[in-house]
């Protein structure tokens, strides 16, 4: 019998562990582990009344390897999924490394004082873990994670070359708060507050970066069952990947919509220093103002009960097949009170935890395998995406006019 340790407690992790135990026949015994027991134990209570199944519970800092290492060494658990935050990858790839243990996370390593995403220090890890024989997954969750398999299926079955992809990223839901994020709001507002950036080709073929202030790039995308949305081009970490492992790449952009509200308080909390990761000294108490602000806005745990609309988040890919040229969105739409039903999270964190569970699920099940450190796009892609059919993430195919660019 399996034994998997889940850590990390909030809005993604409560759908993650639900999503194990719906599947306890692959993941045997579930321990849930985060840095305030209590979150694990109300968790734990609601998986017991609603389908009987007991989850285990621990106390962890998952920023030490050491107490990583006993947990690890305690409940001795096939995977490790790191549903914590970005901070803790690489901590807790290190006691996956020492204790010879699978591990999944669904977003790469940020330092805590500097917002940057890559993926280079998670994988300088490879060796390391192909001595270990133990297989790390790298960003298992919608994007990154679904849109790197989402591009996968085209690379491997529905194309002969791809040159041009459009992730797109759009939730129609509404909270009814002026202001509020749908993930960590340290996390998300890091993201979205920063340059933008794209990847192509030069006319010498060579691969470059190309920055933009952030926000500068608005386009209007009409989503299937949600309609047209301001959406706006980010830097994105499945770019760094998928600039590499899609052959004939020619350029890859990631884009995310945004409301009128959203982008005035944005600015605001900006212009104010509210975004600020570096501490200020406040009446002789050091304090940094986005942790601050993460105290003051909703737990984004607690939006799902008022959240009414959609997501939709997918690929535009242009190529070729038999010599014809072809343009298709392939997505996923999800629906907040649809999901919010089967596991009180909305669909931000329900598309990010079911992924994450499916990822585990392939590798457990040994259709994933492989020693050292690896991205989404990497595996045979078919698997994954028949499991988001019958885990609660149907995806669906539409042709585009090959010639009408985003
Ligand atoms: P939350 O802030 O809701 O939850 C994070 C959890 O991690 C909390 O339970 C927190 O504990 C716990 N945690 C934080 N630090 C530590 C630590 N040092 N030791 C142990 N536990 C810790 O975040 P989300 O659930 O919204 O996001 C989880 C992850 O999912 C993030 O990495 C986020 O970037 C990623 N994500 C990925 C997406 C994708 O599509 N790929 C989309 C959305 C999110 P406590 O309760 O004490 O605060």
């Amino acid at each position: 019998m399996n034994q998997t340790l889940i850590i990390g407690a909030g809005g993604v992790g409560r759908v993650v562990v639900k999503k194990c135990a719906k599947n306890s026949e692959i993941f045997g015994d579930i321990a849930l582990a985060s840095r305030t027991l209590s979150r694990c134990e109300m968790l734990a209570d609601e998986i017991k009344k609603e389908m009987n199944i007991t989850i285990a519970t621990h106390q962890v800092d998952a920023d030490n390897v050491e107490e990583l290492v006993n947990l690890i060494n305690k409940i001795k658990p096939n995977i490790v999924l790191n549903i914590a935050l970005p901070y803790q990858d690489l901590t807790i790839m290190d006691a996956c490394i020492a204790t010879k243990t699978h591990y999944l996370d669904t977003a790469n390593y940020e330092h805590p004082d500097t917002a940057k995403f890559e993926y280079k220090e998670q994988w300088a890890k490879d060796e390391d873990f192909k001595k270990a024989e133990i297989m790390g997954l790298l960003g298992s969750g919608f994007d990154p994670g679904v849109t790197n398999v989402f591009c996968a299926y085209a690379q491997q079955y529905l194309f002969d070359t791809i040159e041009e992809i459009d992730i797109l990223d759009c939730n129609g839901g509404d909270h009814g708060y002026a202001f509020a994020t749908n993930f960590n709001p340290e996390i998300n507002l890091r993201e979205v507050s920063a340059n933008g950036r794209y990847w192509q080709k030069n006319s010498d073929g060579i691969g470059e970066w190309i920055e933009t202030k952030p926000m500068e790039i608005k386009k209007v995308w009409d989503y299937p069952e949600i309609g047209q949305k301001d959406s706006y081009l980010l830097y994105h970490e499945e770019m760094e990947s998928l600039c590499k492992n899609i052959k004939g790449l020619k350029q890859i952009r990631f884009f995310m919509t945004f409301g009128e509200s959203y982008l005035t308080h944005l600015k605001c909390l900006e212009n104010v220093g509210m975004l600020r990761i570096d501490e200020v000294e406040v009446e002789g108490k050091k304090i940094v103002p986005i942790k601050l602000l993460k105290a003051l806005l909703p737990d984004p745990s607690t939006l799902g009960e008022r959240t009414v609309g959609k997501t939709n988040i997918g690929c535009v890919i242009m190529g070729y097949k038999n010599g014809e040229k072809k343009r298709i969105y392939i997505y996923n739409v999800c629906d907040h009170q649809e999901v919010y039903k089967e596991t009180k999270a909305q669909a931000v964190s329900y598309t990010t935890g079911v992924p994450a569970m499916i990822g585990a699920k392939l590798i457990l099940e040994g259709k994933w395998k492989g020693d050292g450190v690896f991205n989404m796009e990497e595996f045979d892609a078919k698997p994954f995406m028949d499991e988001l059919t019958t885990q609660g993430l149907p995806w669906k195919i539409i042709s585009l006019d090959p010639d009408i660019k985003l």
